[in-house]
């Protein structure tokens, strides 16, 4: 098999400190690669430039002018990770055979990518890069972190877990993931979608090279709101059960009140707003929720996913 022409698509937001870093260090490894004929010399590294307040674009210019194995990209605003990534797989599909997604600070060992391309030699289109401990992260990045993975597949949500954005996928393979026509996107829930032959690779997650990690806790909640809304219906579901059990506490009270008011126990108006209280409220939930699987159904066709991925087709 010829070598494969490999885009390494490299999100940056306000990375000025560690993009030198980043980039030296994937400078020897793409040299390396190339000598020993894994990549095609013609690999690109290309600079996602997500509208960065700092000197990121004059960085990234610098290295293209240097090398033109570097190539850049700037965002005119901060359109967040996610479209940051897919702003460069989007232009980098029809020129590579493969992609790996890596991010800028280096936290995700970069010489995993020799066993990303093993694999993908032996026939991966997905080859996700998995942390195998995580002891270089805070405790609370690590547990919530690991929380949120659980709880995704209590929602029924497949994600590989401790897997983030650090991936190979196939030419074919990213063009599936580009056919996906949502705007809320959360790329580590939707490429098991794609199927197709996939892999792991196990390395240990590392300290950021250089500067500030770019996910304050707001963003962080906002990621994993996103995650949990853009892949799952479950929390309506759960809202409507919900309405079902108060209201068949409600119908349960009502009995009660019944009885108390037979026996004379209760004081004028008590048992009726107690009966109302208890069985509208359920009722509400659960109208609420029977609306929200409605508006749910409304979300998910309004993202207008292909209904089928072609792996092979013989002719
Ligand atoms: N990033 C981005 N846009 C943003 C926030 C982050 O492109 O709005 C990039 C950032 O430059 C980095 C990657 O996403 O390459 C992951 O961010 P970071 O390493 O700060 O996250 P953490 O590892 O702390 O979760
Ligand atoms: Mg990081």
């Amino acid at each position: 098999m010829k070598a494969p022409k490999l885009f390494i698509i490299i999100p940056c937001y306000n990375e000025q400190e560690a993009l030198p870093i980043t980039a030296k260090r994937l400078k020897e490894l793409t040299d390396d690669m190339a000598f020993r004929e894994i990549i095609d010399p013609a690999s690109r590294i290309m600079l996602v430039d997500d509208g960065s307040k700092d000197d990121t674009w004059r960085v990234i210019e610098g290295l293209h002018m240097s090398d033109s194995r570097f190539e850049g990209v700037k965002l005119a605003h901060n359109a967040g990770h996610m479209n940051a990534l897919w702003a460069g797989m989007t232009l980098a599909v029809d020129r590579c055979d493969c992609i790996i997604s890596i991010d800028a600070d280096l936290q995700d060992d970069v010489n995993a990518m020799y066993g990303f391309l093993e694999e993908y030699r032996k026939g991966a289109d997905v080859v996700s890069g998995v942390r195998s401990s995580r002891k270089k992260d805070t405790w609370f990045k690590r547990t919530t972190a690991q929380g949120f993975y659980r709880l995704m597949g209590r929602l029924g949500v497949e994600m590989v877990y401790n897997h983030a954005d650090y991936r190979l996928l196939s030419q074919r393979a990213l063009k599936a993931l580009l056919s996906f026509g949502e705007v809320n996107m959360f790329l580590r829930g939707m490429v098991p979608m794609l199927g197709f032959k996939t892999a792991e690779v196990y390395y240990e997650r590392g300290e950021r090279v250089a500067g500030e990690s770019k996910y304050p806790l707001k963003k962080m909640v906002a990621f994993a709101m996103e995650g949990i809304t853009s892949l799952s219906n479950k929390p309506i579901r759960y809202v409507l059960a919900l309405g079902a059990l108060c209201a068949l506490l409600g119908l349960a009270m009502a009995v009660y009140v019944v009885i108390a008011f037979i026996n004379h126990h209760t004081v004028a108006g008590w048992a009726s707003l107690m009966m109302s209280v208890w069985l509208l409220g359920g009722l509400q939930l659960m109208a609420l929720g029977l609306i929200g699987e409605y508006v749910g159904k409304i979300y998910m066709e309004t993202k207008r996913r292909p209904k089928f991925i072609l792996e092979e087709h013989l002719k």
